[in-house]
C-alpha cells in the first residue's frame, strides 16, 4: 500500500485535519502539516495509538480471552455520491453498529471495580442527603419555590444530558464505520479489516457506545456474541481496563457533583430572589399576611402546576439517572418552567392575597336583621350564618329575619364583636340626614291648635259646623266646604285652628301615636243632659294629656237648660269653674242659635297667649299628619297641619313611612296655595302612600335618605315594633323603676260597677310608695273599649278590669300594641298583685288563663234541668270542668260552674271554636242570648327571680 498524505488519510477517515494531526502528535508520529506523507509503518502505529486510547484490546486470538462484544443494533443505509469527475457514481453504505461490550475481568478487579463504583454510589448518597437535608432546612421558605425551580433544574440538566448526547451523536458520526464499495450492492457483513483507519473508528464507536452504558448494565452479560466483530488485531491489557474504568466513573462522579453543585447553588439564589420578591411585595402592598413564609403559598398562586411540582419534589442529581433520549422531555419541562415562571410574574403584578388572619369585626346589629345582611356585614357567606344557626339550633333562609339577641349569640360564635343598635338609634341617626334636627330658629306667635270633646249628641260636631260655617265658609267666595280634617278661624286677635275630628277617641289614638297634636281642649256638655259617661272620659284624657280644659255648656237656646248642674257636676270631676275659684273656663253657647261662640273664640285666643305659643316661621317645615285617604284620581292625599317652619309646593317631605315631592297644596277651602305656615292645616298630594294619622312629617333635605328612612320606618311597622310609646307592663314597673325609667306606675280601671271603682280606685293609689307612685289616668264602669285601650297606650298605663272584659275592638288594638291587661274578680287579688310589682316582688304562683269564649245564641228552658245556652264557640274551646263565667255587655255576671256541655244530644268533653253547642250553667238560669261564656282556667306559673 502506498503512501498517503496526512489530508488523504484525514479524508478517509472522516475527520477533521486538526484533529487528526493531534491524533498523529500523539502517536508520537511526526507530522505537522497536511502534505506529510505518512507511510505503513506510521499508520499501524497510528492505529495501536488510536486502539490504545479508546482502550480496545488488541485481539491476539487467544480465543480464551474472555471479551465478548455484543451486537446491540446495526443500522445500513446507504448513501450516492460522486467523488471525482469522469467516475461513476459511488454508493456508500454507512453502516452504524451499536454495540455493547463486555470483558471479562478477573475477581479482582471485579471486586475493585465494584468499590470503585460503590464508593461513587456512596459519594452520589451523601451529595444526596446534604441537599435533602438543605432542602429541607429551607422548606418552610422555599418549598413552592423549590417546587417550581425543580421543575427548571431537571429541565437544565435534561438540557445539559441532551447537549452531550448530541456531542457523543456526533462523535460517533466522526468515527462511525464508513464502507465505500464501488458496487452498488449493500454489504451485509461487517467488512473492517481491510481499512485500519475503520475498524478503529468502528472500535472507538464501541468504545464510546460502552460509556453510556451504566455499570449496573454493563456488569450484565449478554449471551448473544458476535465474533466476526471482534477485531483481529486488538490487545487489551486488564490493567488499561481497569485504569479506563476508574477515570470513567471519576469523570461521571466529578460531572455529578459539578452538577448538583451548580443546582443546589441555583436553588439557593433563586430562592433568595423570590424571597426578595416577596419581600418587596408585602412591602408594596402593605397587607397584613404572611403567605410568603407559609409552605406552598407561592406554589398555591404560581397555578395549577404547583401540586404537580410539589409531589415531584428536590431530587439532586436525578436528572443525571435520567435515561437517553429524553432530550424531548426536556425540551418540554423547560416549556412548563417557563410558564411557571410566567405565572410567578403575572402573580407579582396580583396584588390580591388571601388573608390568613381573622378580621375581628364590629357589626352593628339593629333589633332586626336579614340573614343575608348579618352575613354581608361578617364577610362571610349566607350559608356559612345559616349553618352556624342551624348548629345554635334555629332553621333560616337566607331572607330570615332574626331578632338582635340571636344575631348577637351568632356573631360572637362566629368571633366577632357585635355592637347593639336600637331602632330608636338608627332613626335618630337616619333622621338626621334627613333634615338638620338642631333648631334654634327664632320664634314668633303661632294660633292654638283646639279639639272639641264630648259626649255623643251633645253638640261636637254642631259647634264645629257652626263656627266653620259662620267663619271660614263667609267671605269665602263660592265656599267650598271641604271637610279635610281641619280648619283654621281668622279673628280680630288672631287665628285659631279647630280639628275637625271629634271625640277623645280620635284624640287619644293620635296621642298613642306620638301627636301631641293638641294645645287647647273644649269639652261640649248639653246643658239639658249634665255631664255623662264620656263627659268623664274626655276630661280624662284631656287631663292625661295635660291639655288646657275650655267647658263649653252647649244648648243653652234650650228650654231645660241647666248649666248650673253641669258646673255641680263638673266640679266634683276637678273640673272646677273660674266663678267657684276654679281655672277652667266654663261658657255657656247654642250651637243653633250661635250663642256664646264668639265668647269661646275669644277665650281661646285668651288661652293662647296665656299658653305662650310660639313656633319658627322661617325654614324648614314639620308637622303631624291629621288624615289621609287615597283618592281615586289624585291618589294619596293627607291633611297635615304644620307646627314648626314654612312647608312649600315642589318640596321633599317624609311623612311617618311614606314620603314624596309635593305636587300640590290645598288649604281647607280647596285653594291651591304655594306655601303653609305654622297651625295651618293643609292638603298635600304627591306622598308615595297614605300614612296614618298622628305621624310626623318633615322636610327632607335629601330624597335618597328620606327614602330610606320611609323603608326603614315601614320594615319596622311590619315587624310590629312601632308603638311610638311602649305599652308598660306590670312586670316590668319595678325593673324600670330600678332602670329610672318611671316612677310613676299609671293605671286604666274599668269595672263592673261604680262602686268596686271607687273602692279599687282608692286601695290601689294607697299603694304607692317613696319609689313608685300610683296613678289612676282613669277610671271608668263598663266594659273596656277601644278609647281605653288607646288612652293607657298613650299613658303608658296598665289596663285593669275589674270583673270586665275588653270587646272585640279593644282586645285587637291591646294584642297588637300589647298592652298589659289585667282581670280581676277579687278587689283583693287585685291589691295584692299591683303591691307585689309596685315591691318588686314576685307574682303569685297561681295565675287565671281564658281559654275560650262562647256566645250565647239562644235559650231553651227545660223544666228538668233549667235553662240551656244554644252557644257558638268564638275563641278557644269550652271545656267541661273548667269554671266559667258569663258576661254580659262585657261585665262579668256570674262565676261558676258548667253543669252540662252537649253537643246535639250526646254529652261532650270539649268543642272548640267555631262549633256550636249546648251549655248549662250550674245554678243559674238567667242567662240571656247576647250574653257570653268565659271558660277560664288557673294554672301554676313558675317565676324565676
Ligand atoms: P255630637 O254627637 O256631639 O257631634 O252632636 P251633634 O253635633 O251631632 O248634635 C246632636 C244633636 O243635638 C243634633 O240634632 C243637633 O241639632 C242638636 N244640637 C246641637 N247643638 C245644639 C244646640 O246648641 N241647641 C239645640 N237646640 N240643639 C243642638
Amino acid at each position: 500500500m502506498s503512501d498517503k498524505t496526512v489530508q488523504e488519510l484525514a479524508e478517509m477517515v472522516k475527520t477533521p485535519l486538526d484533529r487528526f494531526l493531534e491524533q498523529l502528535k500523539e502517536a508520537g508520529i511526526s507530522a505537522s502539516s497536511p502534505d506529510d506523507l505518512i507511510n505503513e509503518t506510521d499508520r499501524v502505529r497510528l492505529l495501536d495509538h488510536l486502539r490504545q486510547r479508546h482502550g480496545k484490546a488488541e485481539d491476539d486470538g487467544n480465543e480464551a480471552s474472555p471479551k465478548k462484544i455484543t451486537l446491540k443494533r446495526r443500522k445500513v443505509s446507504s448513501l450516492k455520491q460522486s467523488t471525482a469527475p469522469g467516475v461513476a457514481e459511488k454508493t456508500i453504505n454507512v453502516e452504524v453498529r451499536k454495540k455493547k461490550t463486555y470483558i471479562k475481568r478477573d475477581d479482582t478487579s471485579a471486586t475493585e471495580e465494584q468499590k470503585e463504583l460503590d464508593r461513587v454510589k456512596q459519594a452520589l448518597d451523601e451529595q444526596k442527603q446534604q441537599i435533602a437535608a438543605e432542602e429541607k432546612d429551607r422548606k418552610k421558605h422555599e418549598e413552592s419555590i423549590q417546587a417550581t425551580i425543580d421543575e427548571g433544574k431537571k429541565a437544565e440538566v435534561l438540557e445539559a444530558e441532551k447537549v452531550k448526547q448530541e456531542k457523543v451523536a456526533e462523535e460517533e458520526k466522526q468515527e462511525a464505520v464508513v464502507e465505500s464499495k464501488e458496487e452498488a450492492v449493500p454489504t451485509p457483513a461487517v467488512e473492517a479489516k481491510s481499512e485500519p483507519a475503520s475498524v478503529e473508528a468502528s472500535v472507538a464507536k464501541e468504545t464510546e457506545q460502552s460509556k453510556e452504558e451504566s455499570p449496573k448494565e454493563s456488569g450484565a452479560p449478554k449471551e448473544e456474541v458476535d465474533a466476526a466483530a471482534k477485531p483481529a488485531k486488538e490487545e487489551e491489557t486488564l490493567s488499561e481496563e481497569e485504569a479506563k474504568e476508574k477515570r470513567l466513573a471519576e469523570e461521571k462522579r466529578l460531572r455529578l457533583e459539578a452538577s448538583i453543585e451548580r443546582n443546589a447553588a441555583k436553588v439557593r439564589k433563586q430562592a433568595e430572589a423570590k424571597k426578595q420578591q416577596t419581600l418587596h411585595k408585602k412591602k408594596q402592598t402593605g397587607t397584613t399576611n404572611n403567605t410568603g413564609n407559609r409552605p406552598g403559598g407561592a406554589a398555591n398562586r404560581a397555578g395549577a402546576p404547583a401540586p404537580a411540582d410539589k409531589r415531584r419534589g428536590f431530587a439532586p442529581g436525578r436528572g443525571q439517572a435520567m435515561p437517553t433520549g429524553s432530550g424531548r422531555r426536556a425540551k418540554g419541562k423547560k416549556g412548563k418552567q417557563k410558564r411557571i415562571q410566567d405565572a410567578a410574574a403575572l402573580d407579582a403584578k396580583h396584588q390580591f392575597e388571601k388573608p390568613v388572619e381573622a378580621i375581628i369585626k364590629d357589626v352593628t346589629i339593629p333589633e332586626t336583621i336579614i340573614v343575608s345582611e348579618l352575613a354581608q356585614k361578617m364577610s362571610v357567606k349566607a350559608a356559612e350564618v345559616i349553618k352556624q344557626l342551624m348548629t345554635l339550633g334555629i332553621m333560616t333562609t337566607i331572607n330570615q329575619v332574626i331578632d338582635q339577641e340571636t344575631a348577637v349569640i351568632l356573631v360572637e360564635e362566629m368571633g366577632h364583636k357585635p355592637v347593639l343598635q336600637s331602632d330608636d338609634d338608627l332613626e335618630k341617626e337616619m333622621l338626621a340626614d334627613v333634615a338638620d334636627v338642631a333648631d334654634d330658629r327664632e320664634t314668633s306667635p303661632r294660633a292654638p291648635i283646639v279639639t272639641i270633646m264630648g259626649h255623643v249628641d251633645h253638640g261636637k260636631t254642631s259647634l264645629l259646623d257652626y263656627i266653620r260655617e259662620t267663619r271660614v265658609a263667609s267671605g269665602e267666595a263660592g265656599g267650598i266646604t271641604q271637610h279635610i280634617g281641619a280648619y283654621q278661624v281668622k279673628t280680630d286677635h288672631g287665628n285659631v285652628t279647630f280639628l275637625d275630628t271629634p271625640g277623645h277617641a280620635a284624640f287619644t289614638a293620635m296621642r298613642a301615636r306620638g301627636a301631641e297634636v293638641t294645645d287647647i281642649v273644649i269639652v261640649v256638655v248639653a246643658a239639658d243632659d249634665g255631664v255623662m259617661p264620656q263627659t268623664k272620659e274626655a276630661i280624662e284624657h284631656a287631663k292625661a294629656a295635660k291639655v288646657p280644659l275650655i267647658v263649653a255648656i252647649n244648648k243653652m237656646d234650650k228650654a231645660d237648660a241647666n248649666p248650673e248642674k253641669v258646673m255641680q257636676e263638673m266640679a266634683t270631676l276637678d273640673v272646677v269653674p273660674e266663678e267657684w275659684g276654679g281655672d277652667v273656663q266654663f261658657l255657656k253657647v247654642s250651637a243653633k242659635t250661635g250663642l256664646g261662640i264668639d265668647e269661646l273664640i275669644e277665650s281661646l285666643i285668651l288661652q293662647t297667649e296665656i299658653l305662650e305659643l310660639n313656633a319658627p316661621i322661617e325654614g324648614a317645615a314639620s308637622g303631624f299628619v291629621i288624615e289621609s285617604r287615597l283618592d281615586k284620581g289624585r291618589g294619596a292625599v293627607a291633611t297635615i297641619l304644620v307646627q314648626k317652619g314654612t312647608l312649600k309646593k315642589g318640596q321633599i317631605v317624609l311623612c311617618g313611612h311614606e314620603y314624596g315631592r309635593i305636587r300640590a297644596m290645598f288649604d281647607e277651602n280647596g285653594h291651591a296655595i304655594e306655601e303653609a305656615g305654622p297651625a295651618a292645616p293643609v292638603e298635600i298630594l304627591g306622598l308615595s302612600g297614605t300614612p296614618e294619622a298622628g305621624d310626623e312629617f318633615l322636610f327632607a333635605q335629601n330624597e335618597k335618605a328620606a327614602k330610606e328612612l320611609a323603608s326603614h320606618r315601614e320594615d319596622r311597622k311590619k315587624s310590629k315594633k312601632h308603638a311610638a310609646q311602649q305599652a308598660s307592663k306590670l312586670d316590668e314597673v319595678f325593673s324600670k323603676m330600678e332602670a329610672g325609667d318611671t316612677s310613676t306606675l299609671n293605671l286604666v280601671i274599668k269595672t263592673d260597677v261604680q262602686g268596686s271603682l271607687e273602692a279599687l280606685r282608692e286601695s290601689l293609689i294607697q299603694l304607692s310608695n317613696d319609689e313608685v307612685a300610683v296613678n289612676c289616668v282613669y277610671g271608668g264602669v263598663g266594659g273596656i273599649n277601644e278609647g281605653d285601650a288607646n288612652l293607657a297606650l298613650a299613658s303608658g298605663a296598665i289596663l285593669i278590669g275589674f270583673n270586665v272584659r275588653a270587646d272585640a275592638a279593644a282586645r285587637k288594638l291591646i294584642t297588637e300594641s300589647e298592652i298589659d291587661l289585667h282581670y280581676y274578680s277579687i278587689i283583693y287579688e287585685a291589691i295584692d298583685e299591683v303591691k307585689r310589682a309596685v315591691n318588686g316582688m314576685l307574682a303569685p304562683e297561681i295565675q287565671e288563663r281564658i281559654v275560650g269564649l262562647a256566645e250565647v245564641r239562644d235559650v231553651f228552658k227545660s223544666p228538668k234541668i233549667g235553662a240551656i245556652a244554644g252557644c257558638m264557640v268564638i275563641d278557644g274551646f269550652v271545656k267541661r270542668n273548667l269554671p266559667i263565667r258569663v258576661l254580659r255587655d262585657n261585665v262579668v255576671i256570674y262565676e261558676g260552674q258548667l253543669e252540662s256541655l252537649r253537643r246535639f244530644k250526646d254529652d261532650v268533653n270539649e268543642v272548640k271554636m267555631g262549633m256550636e253547642c249546648g251549655i248549662g250553667v250550674k245554678n243559674y238560669n238567667d242567662v240571656k242570648s247576647g250574653d257570653q261564656i268565659e271558660v277560664f282556667e288557673r294554672v301554676e306559673v313558675k317565676r324565676e327571680l
